[in-house]
This record gives C-alpha cells, sequence and structure tokens, in this order.
C-alpha cells in the first residue's frame, strides 16, 4: 500500500531565542549557582544539538531559594484573593501572547511534535492559569471550610513529559490559594520553566513568589527535604515517589505524589471500530508514549480482535515519524539517551518472553534518540510489558471474553492512573467505570484533559488530585 507523500512543513525555530547559559530563579531575578552548585547541558533529542547550559543549584541555593519564598509568603497570602488573581490572569494571557514561542521551544528541548505543544500543551497551559485565576477569590466557597489558609512554601518537582504543563498544574493551584512556591523542572527539559520565570518577571509577579532551580534528583532531593518548606508536591516515577514519601514521612510537611501508571484501554466488540482504533493511537502514541496515563495495555474482546488488529496496524502505517518542529509529524523524539535505553531494553523483554512484535516500516532518522510506534501481540498477565510503565511508544495487546474478565485484568496491576472504554453500550461503559480502580476512566476517548477536571490516582499511581476544585484542597488548610 502506498501513501501521499507529504512536504515538509516545519514550524520556524526563529521564533524562540535561546540563551547560551541561565542561572537559577530566585527572589525575582536570574542568579548564577552558588559554589555548591555547577552547570549541565540540556539538548535537542531531535538532533543531540546542545540547547543551552544551565546552572545546577546545590544546597547553598536551595536555601536561598526557599528563604526568597518564605520571605514572600506574608505579603502574597495576605493579598485579596481579587488581587492575586490578576497576576494569574495576567500570567495566562501572556502564555497565549507568547504560545509560539513556548511551543516551539517545548518541542526543541523535549522532542515532542509541534502540533501537540501548539494544540494541547500550551493552551492546556494557559487554561489553568485562567481557571485557577477565578478560583483565587472564590476559596471559601471550594468546599473546604470557611475560611481555608494557605500552606506556606510549596516544594514542587516535576518530570519531563509534560515540562510546561507540569508546571502549570502545580503552580497554579499554589498561587491561587496563597501559596509561594520553589520548582524543580526535570534535568533534561529545564527551558520552559525558566521561560516561565522570565514570564513572571514580565507579570510583575512579586519576587520570591515563584522561584526556579534547575538541576537533577540531588536538587530534587534537597528541595523536598529541606526544613522550610511546607508543602511537597511530586510528579514522576513511582520509585522516587517512594523515598520522597519516606522522607517526609514523621514531618508536618503535607505531601502529594502523581506517579506511574499501565492503563487498560478496553475495546468492546461494538464499540466503533474506526473510533476506538484512533482512540488506541491517541492512547498509546500521543507524547511518544511518555504519558503516565497512557493506555499501555490494549484488550480487546475476542470476537473483534481480528478486526481491531488489522485496523490498528492499517492506521499505525500512517503514522509519520520524525523531526518534531514539523507540523505534519505525530511521533517525535524520545526525550533521553536514557529513556530510549529503557525502552528498548523492555521492548527486548518483551520478544524473549515470548510476545509478538510488530511496527510499521518507518525510516528513522540518523541522528538523535527515535523509536518507531510498536505493538506486541500475544502478551500474557505475566509478560514484564504487560506489568511495567515502558514510557514509550509500545503497546501490549491481550485480550478477554466477558465485561468481568475485562475488569479483572485491567485491575491486574499495582497501578491506578486511567482506563479506558469503548463501547456502544453507555449502560456497559457506566458499570465498567464503576469497577475500574483508575481515578480517571474515558469513555469512548481517550487522553482528554481539562483544567477543570481532577486528575489522580490510586495505589501505586500515587495520591492527591490535581486540577478542578479538588486541586486546591493540596493547597490550602
Ligand atoms: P523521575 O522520578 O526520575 O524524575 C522526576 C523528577 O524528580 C525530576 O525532576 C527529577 O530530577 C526528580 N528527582 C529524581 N530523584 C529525586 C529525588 N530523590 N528526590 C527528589 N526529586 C528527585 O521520573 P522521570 O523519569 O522524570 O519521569 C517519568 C516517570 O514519571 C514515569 O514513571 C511516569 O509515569 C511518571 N509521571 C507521572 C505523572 C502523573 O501525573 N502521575 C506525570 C508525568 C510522569
Amino acid at each position: 500500500m502506498s501513501f501521499l507523500e507529504y512536504a515538509p512543513a516545519p514550524e520556524s525555530r526563529s521564533v524562540v531565542d535561546i540563551a547560551p547559559s541561565y542561572g537559577l530563579f530566585i527572589d525575582g531575578a536570574f542568579v548564577p549557582a552558588s559554589s555548591s552548585g555547577g552547570v549541565f547541558k540540556t539538548v535537542n533529542p531531535a538532533s543531540e544539538e546542545v540547547l543551552a547550559e544551565v546552572a545546577s543549584a546545590g544546597a547553598e541555593d536551595v536555601d536561598l531559594a526557599v528563604a526568597a519564598a518564605r520571605r514572600a509568603f506574608g505579603p502574597w497570602s495576605a493579598l485579596p484573593g481579587a488581587e492575586r488573581a490578576k497576576y494569574l490572569f495576567r500570567i495566562a494571557r501572556i502564555i497565549q501572547e507568547r504560545s509560539r514561542e513556548l511551543a516551539v521551544l517545548e518541542s526543541l528541548d523535549n522532542g515532542k511534535p509541534i502540533r501537540e505543544s501548539r494544540d494541547v500543551d500550551v493552551p492546556l497551559v494557559a487554561a489553568h492559569f485562567f481557571y485557577y485565576a477565578g478560583w483565587a477569590d472564590k476559596l471559601k466557597y471550594a468546599g473546604f471550610g470557611p475560611d481555608p489558609r494557605p500552606l506556606g512554601v510549596a516544594a514542587q518537582v516535576i518530570p519531563w513529559n509534560f515540562p510546561l504543563l507540569m508546571l502549570a498544574w502545580k503552580v497554579a493551584p499554589a498561587l491561587a490559594a496563597g501559596n509561594t512556591v520553589v520548582l524543580k523542572p526535570a534535568e533534561t527539559t529545564p527551558l520552559s520553566a525558566l521561560f516561565f520565570a522570565d514570564i513572571c518577571q514580565q507579570a510583575e509577579l512579586p519576587p520570591g513568589v515563584v522561584n526556579i532551580i534547575t538541576g537533577a534528583g540531588e536538587t530534587g532531593r534537597a528541595l523536598v527535604e529541606h526544613p522550610g518548606v511546607d508543602k511537597v508536591a511530586f510528579t514522576g516515577s513511582t520509585e522516587v515517589g517512594r523515598q520522597i514519601a519516606r522522607s517526609v514521612a514523621g514531618t508536618r510537611k503535607r505531601l502529594t505524589l502523581e506517579l506511574g501508571g499501565k492503563a487498560a484501554n478496553i475495546v468492546f466488540d461494538d464499540a466503533p471500530i474506526d473510533q476506538a482504533v484512533e482512540g488506541i493511537v491517541n492512547g498509546i502514541f500521543f507524547n511518544q508514549g511518555h504519558v503516565c496515563c497512557a493506555g499501555s495495555r490494549l484488550l480487546v474482546q475476542e470476537s473483534a480482535y481480528d478486526e481491531v488488529l488489522t485496523a490498528l496496524k492499517r492506521r499505525m502505517a500512517t503514522l509519520r515519524v520524525g523531526d518534531p518542529l514539523d507540523k505534519n509529524t505525530d511521533v517525535g523524539a524520545i526525550n533521553s539517551a536514557a529513556q530510549l535505553a529503557r525502552i528498548r531494553e523492555l521492548s527486548e523483554v518483551g520478544a524473549t518472553e515470548g510476545a509478538e512484535r510488530w511496527s510499521p516500516p518507518c525510516e528513522l532518522p540518523a541522528q538523535g534518540f527515535w523509536f518507531a510506534p510498536t505493538i506486541f501481540t500475544g502478551v500474557t498477565q505475566a509478560h514484564r510489558i504487560a506489568r511495567e510503565e515502558i514510557f514509550g511508544p509500545v503497546l501490549s495487546v491481550l485480550t478477554f471474553r466477558t465485561p468481568d474478565e475485562a475488569i479483572e485484568k485491567a485491575n491486574n496491576t499495582p497501578y491506578g492512573l486511567s482506563a479506558g472504554i469503548w463501547s456502544d453500550k453507555g449502560s456497559l461503559i457506566l458499570a465498567m467505570a464503576d469497577k475500574l480502580r483508575a481515578g480517571v476512566v474515558w469513555a469512548n476517548t481517550f487522553n482528554k484533559f481539562d483544567p477543570t477536571s481532577p486528575f489522580g490516582g490510586y495505589k501505586e499511581s500515587g495520591y492527591g488530585r490535581e486540577g478542578g476544585r479538588h486541586g486546591l484542597e493540596a493547597y490550602l488548610a
């Protein structure tokens, strides 16, 4: 089968001006790291080109950032909610005004397709600030008592898969509730958080209300363990989440954790198959599968298996893998060499354990980190690829006969972040959703996000909710 060829449609890189080096954003100003810190480089995963050198915060820098946030907390929390809202609205508008620049920057540093950073990440980032701006003067109506109080200084540590969006999920509710923030972005994607710091300056946010400290795991550890923080919010791996839960236990710090997932995307034989296939593709190949709530386990009813698999393979053959800045690209670069190695390793294990591996023919660029969209069939629940999070464009396909069997298999995981159901029967969808142990259940769609909707997990996927009215609770006493 041959497909129409597309002409290249590159977004212009010149809309973003990346400096050769960046300092830490502490107390409203960019400063170099102290002698306890250092520097590291951030690369474009699609080309391995160094984008910038970034400061790595050491213990002294963490002290300075927490102290700045502490000083800012009194005046910031004393502002009337309507005044805090003005800053948040201003930030939201600046994000919209600078959306093209932010989208290109995010695609350069992360490797995600520009179509996604432009149409999903950045619009959602602005929407989160707009949404929580609206709450800032209505906190006493949020359902957490007549006089909810902010907690103080929030230490926030985020991963690399949705750098600016995870920042928005954490910073917007924290500020709306009157807290101040020290945020550490992931070491492979620090740039959009640093551009956000610039946006805070542009919005004339009072110094110290938002502090951005870059660095790797050690910087994150120093931040969450700092005695001067009142609240820890972490998104990342279950392993690091466990370490943080241990270090915070016995302190007065409040904690929310958003961790991994291994979501079941369940397709019944009465589902609209073409729509379901779009949902399967979106569920696992969106953002290269670097999605905690990715539909990484496809459960197909046996009676629809052949039809679904044939349609899925046909659809996968049309996915365009390549330059993240090309507007036609569906699947971009894997975020780092380390992540690529993890995806390769687990995929090898899948094949050795006896599952059958399939990818459409696709030419991968010579430079950069790439992995072809892949499915494994003949997967059993005992296979590692059915149990462990791969966090890449790799789908494990299992089958079921009855709704009960689907529930049992879907819930047979230590995680519980999300799930999808595809069926024509509303009653079946509702009955299934009731029994699925997952924080979010999508029906006849997948990977849909909205600031008004709470998001979070069961079991090893973490605790606490981000988004919606529920998301405020994590930042209020
Ligand atoms: P990671 O846990 O290694 O890193 C996440 C962040 O934590 C990074 O900023 C890192 O520097 C920092 N960090 C590392 N060690 C630390 C420590 N000891 N103390 C404090 N901070 C530390 O995870 P990752 O590889 O960046 O992200 C992938 C994982 O994140 C996946 O497992 C994915 O499922 C999960 N994730 C979950 C959600 C969610 O909402 N539940 C969202 C995105 C990603």
